[in-house]
């Protein structure tokens, strides 16, 4: 595992920004902390790279504990603080210099900073001023300096907000390509963020975990209800269709389209398949209903 948070709580005097959060990511996923603004998402991310120490409860990074071995845990994080505050009057490469120093890279700086600037696609813009680039180019400048001591962990508050479209796919794409070979913890209250970038999502709202799951699973309903979109190449009548094991209903939507509801129990497409092949039926297409990543995301988090 690569972080453990067990139980954490912090409260700011009497506000409680997380509320027994429990969570595991292991090594090599990226995982999405998707949530409201307020939820808690950017509290976690500071206690879990040392920022700040938590009311209660213990968290570990890479083994290390975020309390007892600080030092070791910053050393395997990698950290994008939200707002991405970085010295404007700096040039990219004394910036990187600047952030290479407080590794003590020492004789790998140069190489290391020139490697940070081809991953993160800055070459063009190495020697301007951070002052003088571009929102995209200031979060690339943000990701080199958050990658600069090869952190086998990354933690990254909102990288793409404030980027335009074109930025965003460039940001997200680089983020992706890196969590190839690290386990990164991205925060974002975008659903397509999570959708395009993360294996797994965890959705946090008022301090706590209200869903955890991977990405794909999260579009499955959890009614006890499945339903499924069907179209044959000819005509079908409803009581044959309800003799397919575990359906419930079968409402004809126009011509040979039907929406049927069946129980969740398993994916029934399957049956309907083999239904179709039995009585020497076609299927033209076939689709099963799924929720979307932004309606479970507003009936988990809406108050
Ligand atoms: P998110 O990053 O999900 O938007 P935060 O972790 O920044 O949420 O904040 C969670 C809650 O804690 C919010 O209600 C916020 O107002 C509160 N909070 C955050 N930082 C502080 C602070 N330094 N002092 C008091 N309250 C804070
Ligand atoms: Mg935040």
């Amino acid at each position: 595992m690569s972080i453990i948070t067990k139980e954490i709580t912090k409260l700011y005097g009497e506000q409680k920004a997380l509320n027994n959060v429990s969570l595991e990511i292991k090594s090599g996923e990226i995982v999405g902390l998707l949530g409201p603004n307020g939820a808690g998402k950017s509290t976690m991310m500071k206690i879990l790279t040392c920022f700040i120490p938590p009311s209660s409860g213990s968290a570990t990074v890479c083994g290390f504990d975020i309390i007892e071995q600080s030092i070791e845990v910053r050393r395997r994080i990698g950290y994008l603080p939200e707002n991405n505050p970085l010295y404007v009057d700096m040039y990219v490469r004394e910036y990187l210099e600047f952030i290479a120093g407080i590794h003590k890279l020492g004789q790998a700086t140069q190489k290391r900073i020139t490697e940070m600037i081809e991953i993160t696609g800055l070459q063009v813009e190495q020697s301007k001023k951070i002052g003088a680039l571009s929102k995209g180019y200031r979060q690339r400048v943000g990701l080199a300096q958050a990658l600069i001591h090869n952190p086998e962990v990354l933690i990254l508050d909102e990288p793409t907000s404030g980027l335009d479209p074109n930025q965003l796919v460039e940001i997200r794409n680089l983020i992706k390509n890196i969590g190839k070979e690290k386990t990164v913890m991205l925060s974002t209250h975008i659903m397509q963020e999570v959708e395009a970038v993360c294996g797994r999502v965890i959705i946090i709202d008022n301090g706590r975990i209200v869903a955890n799951k991977s990405t794909s699973d999260m579009h499955i309903n959890e009614s006890n209800k499945q339903i499924i979109f069907v179209e044959f190449d000819a005509q079908v009548s409803k009581s044959s269709l309800k003799t397919i094991n575990g359906v419930i209903d079968a409402q004809n939507i126009k011509d040979n389209k039907w929406e049927i509801t069946a129980n969740n129990d398993k994916d029934i497409r399957t049956d309907i398949f083999q239904f179709a092949v039995k009585n020497k039926f076609a299927v033209i297409s076939m689709n099963k209903e799924e929720q979307t990543l932004e309606q479970i995301f507003q009936k988990l988090t809406k108050k």
